[in-house]
């Protein structure tokens, strides 16, 4: 079982693997004390993942449920919609609306649109939900005002969008 997003793709973690020297990475991170440090994999690079609970943090209501349903035999259910289901049936207003950016049009329901619900941005911490159509958000975001970049480096930040071409022809930094 893979639980959390830095062990469904990574996570946080991951943002090292966008450089090719990682010897660079310590230096930036540890100053003069570096430590070992490898490429992260998500679980399923390592080890066969029946089930993946996402989230960072994950939600301690959806992992009850979880495993509510685990012992009780009945099947295991993880949303396939975008937070903005969520956000919706919680009757927020759109954060696009006063200017705030948030991948909740891509990312994967069941945090309750948490951040959404407390003014902030998603940052897709749940990886892409299912049909996730990343590049026409990024053209509807532009049409809002945003840059290339802070679309970039948001959808970057997990790893749960790291296989979508618009990040993959990014290639390596230095
Ligand atoms: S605030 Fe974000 S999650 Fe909510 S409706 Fe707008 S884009 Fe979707
Ligand atoms: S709103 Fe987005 S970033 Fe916030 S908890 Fe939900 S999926 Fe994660």
């Amino acid at each position: 079982m893979a639980l959390g997003s830095c062990a469904c793709f990574g996570g946080v973690n991951q943002l090292k693997n966008r450089f090719e020297n990682l010897d660079w990475v310590k230096r930036q991170v540890y100053g003069k004390h570096p430590i070992d440090t490898a490429p992260v994999k998500a679980l399923e690079e390592v080890v066969n993942v029946d089930l993946r609970i996402y989230g960072c943090p994950i939600k301690k209501e959806e992992v009850e449920k979880i495993v509510l349903h685990i012992a009780l035999g009945k099947s295991v259910v993880i949303p396939k919609y975008p937070v903005c289901m969520e956000c919706k049936a919680n009757e927020n207003i759109c954060l696009f609306d006063i200017g705030e950016l948030c991948l909740g049009p891509v990312t994967r329901a069941g945090c309750d649109s948490w951040c959404p619900s407390n003014n902030a941005g998603c940052w897709g911490c749940r990886g892409p939900a299912e049909d996730a159509n990343v590049k026409h958000m990024k053209e509807i975001m532009k049409e809002k005002g945003f840059s290339e970049k802070s679309i970039i480096e948001r959808l970057d930040c997990f790893g749960g969008f790291a296989h979508f071409p618009e990040l993959k022809k990014k290639g390596k930094r230095k």
